[in-house]
């Protein structure tokens, strides 16, 4: 099913974000626990795509696998290196596929900086994209995207991304609610319309820190630290310290009117399951 019908039907949903094998590897433990995580059936999971096409041969292959399972799946597709004999050939793979759900990206600039791209921007694929009959999604940065001036000029892009046929934003990870109130007053106000789906990021070990960190850009609030300080050196307490303080932010986002959250799961299907169990009462209420 699309995801502008699921959110139709006005009740509070939960997705999850899973990632497929990397080209050329040993594909069954990743995806294994990547199916686990889709078997918790939570109301859509997205299966990302590797930088610079690293999981081309496989996001559209576990995508499929879990439609298999019952589960309404978001293929991500990025853009960056893509030429449009190379789109063509991947829109095809994903219409075989019966893939109803897309999540355009432009995908991280290669180290060089150079883009050699018939769609240098997620907007460009958008419009490709618009020409089949994919729900189209799209990412938006409550604190701003890395390579942004500022956050005018990152909503006037992603006014671009809407005004190109975009039905839905899914946000970079953030760990302050705050941030996403303003930004979403602030999308409003530049006529940005369409849903927007916050990301939410378990941190369940102080390991995963510097790397989330360093990956999205997002900030610390010191209520967040001041927990890794007291529990980071115990595995399993900061494993529980951080699901509680994701479900926190979750029940505080469908209290403020939010109607779909996605977790990403980092293909772990004991904190997938956890965060579900957590919203055993809440999920799937009406709005
Ligand atoms: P764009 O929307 O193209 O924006 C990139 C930058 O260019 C921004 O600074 C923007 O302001 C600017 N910009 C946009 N349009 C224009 C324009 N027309 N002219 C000039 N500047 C412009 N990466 C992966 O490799 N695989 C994934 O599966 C994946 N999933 C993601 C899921 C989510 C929810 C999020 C938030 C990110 C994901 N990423 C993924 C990371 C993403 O690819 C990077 O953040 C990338 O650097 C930007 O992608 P974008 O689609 O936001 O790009």
């Amino acid at each position: 099913m699309k995801i502008t019908e699921l959110m139709a039907k006005q009740r509070q949903m939960l997705s999850f974000e899973v990632f497929p094998p990397k080209n050329g590897t040993l594909k069954e433990n990743v995806s294994q626990a990547a199916l686990e995580v889709a078997k918790l059936h939570p109301d859509f999971i997205s299966v990302t795509y590797g930088a610079g096409g690293s999981t081309d041969q496989y996001t559209v292959w576990l995508a499929k696998e879990m439609q298999r399972l019952g589960v309404d799946v978001l293929a991500h597709l990025t853009c960056v290196s893509m030429t449009k004999d190379r789109m063509d050939q991947q829109i095809v793979e994903m219409e075989h596929a019966e893939i109803e759900n897309v999540m355009a990206l432009r995908g991280d600039l290669p180290q060089t900086g150079e883009v050699a791209s018939d769609y240098p921007h997620a907007s460009d694929l958008i419009h490709e994209l618009k020409k089949h009959h994919f729900c189209i999604g799209a990412a938006c940065y409550p604190e701003i995207h890395p390579e942004s001036n500022n956050q005018k000029e990152d909503i006037r892009y992603l006014k671009m991304k809407q005004d190109a046929g975009c039905d839905f934003f899914t946000t970079q990870m953030f760990f302050d609610n705050h941030l996403l109130f303003n930004f979403l007053y602030k999308i409003r106000e530049a006529g940005i319309t369409i849903p927007v789906i916050p990301g939410i990021m378990p941190i369940t070990s102080k390991k995963q820190i510097s790397q989330v960190m360093k990956l999205s850009n997002s900030s610390l609030p010191q209520r967040f630290k001041t927990l890794v300080d007291r529990y980071g050196d115990s595995e399993n307490a900061m494993c529980q310290a951080g699901i509680a303080y994701a479900t926190e932010q979750i029940i505080d986002l469908y209290a403020n009117g939010i109607q779909v959250v996605h977790v990403y799961t980092m293909n772990k299907p004991a904190v997938a399951a956890q965060i579900k169990n957590n919203l055993s009462e809440i999920v799937g209420l009406p709005l």
